[in-house]
């Protein structure tokens, strides 16, 4: 209820009201005299705006482009223009559940005239929280084993580089390979140690192979980006990795960083650079669609299929990328991909963003469905039979959401797995 409510009058407000047949009677018809914006409390937004990276909090006019836009409205009550008003109206954004449901995913800021930036806004006052402690316990466990492991599943770091035992193909570790190679492969944390992960990075590894790419990853050496730990409010936490993460990819020497996941992406072009890191990188499909004409050839097999894409957030809006996972989607023979309405610069996220990865239980009190689980209805709606992801967050997202929500006939692969089987048959 609005805080301002007892200092206006209900000046127009009929007993009995009936509008072309409908009952709009008593409070139904209330209309209150206009009123001036200092009625409304500004401290709670002046609270966030003060933040450093809070400030386009105030910017606000409350034209409601963004809401619409916003994946969390479309299965809750969500938005930077209700996000605004709970704050003009009483609501301590530092300490409300609300401040852990945006995903980061920019939507809001692509539609938005007066660029209120939630990319910057949430991460400033999740920060805050984090050091009074008002973080969710799920959201907490991630942290800690992040600081604890090297990365959020909370496995061994020694164990980082095991999954290279399954591949059938060399995949050299920079420590023991000791020379320099043209690609260096950050790998990341789901692709390491999730078992869906693992089987992205065994496919990129046989690709690598097939093309003859000269490669090495870190195995050991590397440890989680925290780029959305940094999201979530963790920047000590992300600082310190970042700082490990350069210290390893200044030791060796190579020309290009290719990375598996859109998060890697963002971190290293974006942010790293803040702390001193001088060099690109690439998202696995910037790189291979380099080497289609190669690629090709060597997509011998049909794969006779309905296929969708799912836009990553951290690929498509943050970083302007959606032509190179279709590119090598379209290489292949026999698939048939066809676009979800929500795509593109409009596409609809997964979820996993910001947080929302460490999130899920906590969000499912405040929304009808997850965001994952309303995207496969979408894919599903479509008529796919696979959903092509290129982030390693998104996989096993999506399969969960295909199980929970019936429709396990939905196939969800890594366009990585969708090109090594169409080379491999
Ligand atoms: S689009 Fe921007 S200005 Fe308009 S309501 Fe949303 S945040 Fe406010
Ligand atoms: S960044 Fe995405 S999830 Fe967050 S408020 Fe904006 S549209 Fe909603």
């Amino acid at each position: 209820m609005d805080a301002g409510l007892d200092k206006v009058d209900a000046i127009f407000e009929k007993e009995t009201a009936i509008i072309d047949g409908v009952d709009i009677s008593g409070p139904w018809n209330r209309m209150f005299k206009e009123r001036v914006i200092w009625e409304y409390t500004p401290e709670l937004i002046d609270k966030v705006a003060d933040l450093p990276g809070g400030e386009s909090f105030a910017w606000c006019y409350q034209c409601a482009k963004c809401i619409p836009v916003c994946p969390v409205d479309m299965v809750g009550n969500y938005g930077p223009r209700k996000l605004y008003r709970m704050a003009q109206t009483g609501t301590d954004l530092h300490k409300s559940e609300e401040l852990w449901l945006c995903t980061t995913c920019a939507n809001c800021l692509r539609v938005c005239k007066k660029v209120v930036d939630m990319v910057q806004i949430m991460p400033a006052v999740r920060e805050q929280a984090v050091l009074d402690g008002n973080v969710p316990e799920e959201l907490q466990k991630a942290f800690e084993d992040t600081a604890k492991f090297g990365n959020p599943l909370g496995q061994g770091q020694r164990k980082r580089a095991a999954w290279t035992k399954k591949s059938d193909v060399p995949v050299p570790i920079m420590k023991k390979h000791g020379q320099p190679v043209d690609v260096l492969w950050y790998v990341g944390s789901y692709p390491s140690y999730h078992p869906r992960g693992i089987d992205a990075a065994l496919a990129a590894a046989r690709i690598f192979n097939a093309l003859g790419i000269d490669f090495g990853i870190l195995g050991p050496e590397e440890k989680d980006d925290g780029d959305t730990q940094r999201l979530a409010g963790e920047s000590g936490l992300f600082e310190m990795l970042a700082e490990h993460n350069i210290a390893m990819f200044n030791k060796y020497e190579w020309n290009t960083l290719v990375v598996t996941g859109p998060h890697e992406l963002n971190a290293f072009k974006k942010e790293y650079p803040k702390l001193g890191f001088d060099r690109s990188a690439l998202h696995y499909t910037q790189f291979l669609v380099q080497h289609l004409d190669q690629l090709k050839p060597m997509l011998k097999h049909e794969i006779k299929a309905t296929v969708t894409f799912h836009d990553p957030c951290y690929l498509g809006r943050h970083h302007g990328e959606y032509d190179a996972p279709r590119e090598l989607l379209r290489a292949i023979p026999g698939l048939e991909l066809v676009e979800m309405g929500r795509c593109r610069e409009n596409g609809y996220c997964c979820g996993g963003g910001g947080g929302g990865m460490w999130l899920d239980s906590f969000t499912q009190n405040h929304t009808t469905m997850r965001l994952s689980e309303r995207r496969v209805l979408e894919a599903v709606a479509y008529g796919a039979e696979i959903l092509a992801v290129c982030c390693p967050f998104e996989v096993s997202r999506f399969e969960d959401a295909a199980k929970s929500t019936g429709n396990d006939q939905l196939k969800v692969l890594d366009i990585l797995e969708l090109l090594d089987q169409s080379m491999r048959g």
